[in-house]
């Protein structure tokens, strides 16, 4: 996250600064003279005129760019089957990076359906539903925000076409084969898609393709949530460099 120092900030900074700067000077003072008069007095003044050197000095820096770095933003984009483990991992990983600090968005699937309701499940639909979602990605990391995309991204053309919207496109493939994310169930989902409650449903009843180069690949299926968080930190760490000090 961006942020700029008030001149109140600064104000303040200046004069708790200096106060432990001038008990400094009193106690060298008094030991080279052991005058306490002389002693507070020199304290006194150092005080009142260092406050104004440090409130200016603080001030002229903010304003100079140079030795300042832009952190450059990424779009992590989560994809696998439902019960893969994406919303589970994005949102720690959102704790993360915005507890570091850094301006972070999660856009998760489950979220964003329950917003646009009349969304479907056809190819096109979904095609279009993504190349939004990633529309809104890139317009965010734009601006200097780091996102985390949750969605299932089925089709590989729609990963290719979301690594071309970004700048840095982070692809990370949660592995969880089928089986285990059918005996997860979280959210009941295969029971109704097997009943044939649910059409269309990615794994059941719809194709879901294999990515063909994402940048991280993790099987959840015989690890902890924890493992995996840690797991995926590290290879974040390596492949998007302006992670690897606040990570
Ligand atoms: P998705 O968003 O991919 O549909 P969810 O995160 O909603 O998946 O659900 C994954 C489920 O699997 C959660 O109930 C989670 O607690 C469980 N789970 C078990 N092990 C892991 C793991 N290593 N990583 C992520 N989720 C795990």
């Amino acid at each position: 996250m961006r942020t700029l120092e008030s001149p109140a900030r600064s104000l303040v900074k200046s004069v708790t600064y200096r106060f432990l700067g001038s008990c400094a000077t009193v106690v060298v003072v008094f030991i080279a003279t052991h005058e306490w008069t002389i002693s507070f007095g020199t304290g006194a003044m150092d005080f009142v005129l260092k406050i104004f050197l440090f409130f200016f000095h603080e001030r002229l820096w903010n304003r100079i760019n140079w030795g300042k770095k832009d952190i450059i933003p990424a779009v992590i984009w989560f994809t696998g089957l439902s019960g893969a483990g994406k919303t589970t991992i994005a949102q720690i990983l959102l704790s993360r990076l915005r507890d570091a600090g850094l301006s972070t968005e999660l856009l998760d699937g489950d979220v964003v359906r329950s917003i646009f309701k009349d969304s479907g499940f056809s190819r096109a639909e979904r095609l279009r539903h993504l190349a939004g979602m990633g529309f809104v990605a890139s317009e965010l990391e734009k601006s200097g925000t780091f996102v985390i995309a949750s969605f299932i991204t089925p089709y590989e053309e729609a990963r290719q076409l979301l690594r071309t919207s970004c700048k840095q496109f982070i692809e990370v493939y949660l592995s969880t084969p089928l089986a285990v994310c059918e005996s997860r169930d979280p959210k009941g989902l295969y029971v109704k898609a097997r009943a044939g409650e649910i059409q269309q449903f990615t794994g059941v009843s719809d194709v879901f393709e294999a990515p063909v180069n994402p940048e991280i690949t993790i099987d959840t299926s015989s690890k902890s949530v924890d493992e995996t968080v840690d797991l995926l930190v590290a290879e974040l760490r390596e492949k998007v460099p302006s992670l690897r000090q606040w990570l």
